[in-house]
């Protein structure tokens, strides 16, 4: 089968897999596409979105962080969906596609824990077999998820190959997937891996710039100045952004993990700091070493900390459409506390990166100026991440 234009975005992505997924890659790229087009398969998932996610998440002005900003500014409130972040809306789209290839077996990496749970989340609803591979530092970091996982019904493998963190819990599911592919789907959680993901999870999420353009359009008369999301693969960032990319003159600000800062070894800032290379099966921006070898990448969110990023935010990145910067570890920690003073939404910690560069953009607008800005998930699950910090600063 020859690649569809699809399967590009300009150089980047593509599918640099074994030859055993070729087949289960055209067969799910045939079946996604044949599913979007059915009118049943539609209505099946945005009756989901709507009663189970409780969907369309609210638009949220922000009237105490506007003034601190200087520019007003809306919160699209993807931490009120159900479990609390945007990941839901790709997982349910997934395994309803999963039902109708006829796999009743799920496969699922995770890195904050996050993704993990959505899957896990989705499975239980429709009663789908779920197998979560998890690194064992994130394990450790997040091991409420990992009980919510198990409560749900899900199987979690712990995995303690390279960094134990999300790079390596991919590489397992990869690898189960290439044994088990004639009975599984696996639901990769944001927009990278092998062609049609990243365009099939970005148009799972684009709900959210759908529902948000539409919002700000009925809320302020227009559209905004800026849209800005957090970047760890980049999917509620390409949720957001895809329904602005042809509003040229909407800003789109995607912002990554600086961690301990970009002049350190520690962050996880791939299209800041990172040059061209393949990992998980697409071309895109990705940390590497001096040898092309992957280079571990850190942030204080673990749903952040990934060496790569998706490819069509390479793309957005090297046609300049969309800016990408880069904050700190302990920006991010004092955003997660600015938002939840000034409006009463606890972020999550990724997040909470994007509300560090909001807050780092005081001075650069216009008081009409409108910033559409991405809760992508609460904070619960980090708070106590969060007081143990606190406490050892003290
Ligand atoms: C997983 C996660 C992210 C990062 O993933 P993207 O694919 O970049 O969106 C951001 N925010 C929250 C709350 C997450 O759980």
């Amino acid at each position: 089968m020859l690649p569809k234009a699809t399967d590009r975005f300009g150089e980047f992505g593509g599918r640099y897999v074994p030859e055993t997924l070729i087949p289960a890659l055209d067969e799910l790229e045939f079946a996604f596409d044949a599913a979007m087009s059915d009118p049943d398969f539609v209505r099946t998932y945005a009756d989901l979105l709507r009663d189970y996610v409780g969907r369309p998440s609210p638009l949220s002005d922000a009237p105490r962080l506007s003034e601190r900003v200087g520019a007003k500014v809306y919160l699209k409130r993807e931490d009120l969906n159900h479990t609390g972040a945007h990941k839901i809306n790709n997982a349910l789209g997934q395994a309803l596609l999963a039902m109708r290839m006829g796999k009743r077996r799920i496969i699922a990496e995770t890195g904050a824990g996050q993704h993990g749970v959505a899957a896990a989340t989705a499975c239980a609803r429709f009663g789908l077999e779920c197998v979560v591979y998890m690194g064992e530092t994130d394990m450790e970091r997040q091991e409420l998820n990992v009980f919510r996982m198990r409560l749900m019904g899900a199987t979690v493998v712990p995995v303690s190959s390279g960094t134990r963190t999300l790079k390596d819990a991919t590489t397992e599911a990869i690898r189960d997937w290439v044994t088990n592919v004639e009975t599984t789907h696996y639901i990769i959680g944001s927009v990278v891996g092998p062609a049609p993901y990243p365009r099939m999870v970005r148009d799972l999420q684009s709900v959210i710039g759908r529902e948000a353009r539409e919002q700000m359009l009925a809320r302020t008369g227009g559209l905004p100045t800026a849209v800005v999301a957090c970047v760890g693969g980049g999917s509620n960032a390409m949720g957001i952004f895809h329904a602005f990319v042809d509003d040229a003159a909407v800003r789109l600000v995607g912002v990554e993990a600086a961690g301990e800062g970009l002049n350190t070894e520690h962050h996880s800032a791939s299209l800041s700091r990172g040059r061209p290379g393949v990992l998980h099966g697409a071309l895109s921006y990705l940390l590497q070493d001096k040898n092309g070898q992957v280079h571990p990448a850190h942030s204080i969110s673990a749903g952040l900390d990934y060496p790569g990023v998706g490819p069509e935010h390479s793309f957005l990145h090297d046609s300049k459409r969309a800016e990408y910067a880069a904050v700190t570890d302990s920006a991010a920690l004092e955003a997660f506390g600015v938002l939840s003073r000034l409006e009463g939404v606890i972020p999550a910690l990724e997040t909470s990166h994007a509300v560090a560069w909001l807050l780092d953009s005081v001075g650069t607008w216009s008081p009409s100026d409108k910033v559409l800005l991405c809760v992508s998930g609460r904070g619960d699950k980090d708070v106590a991440q969060v007081r143990a910090m606190q406490g050892n600063a003290r």
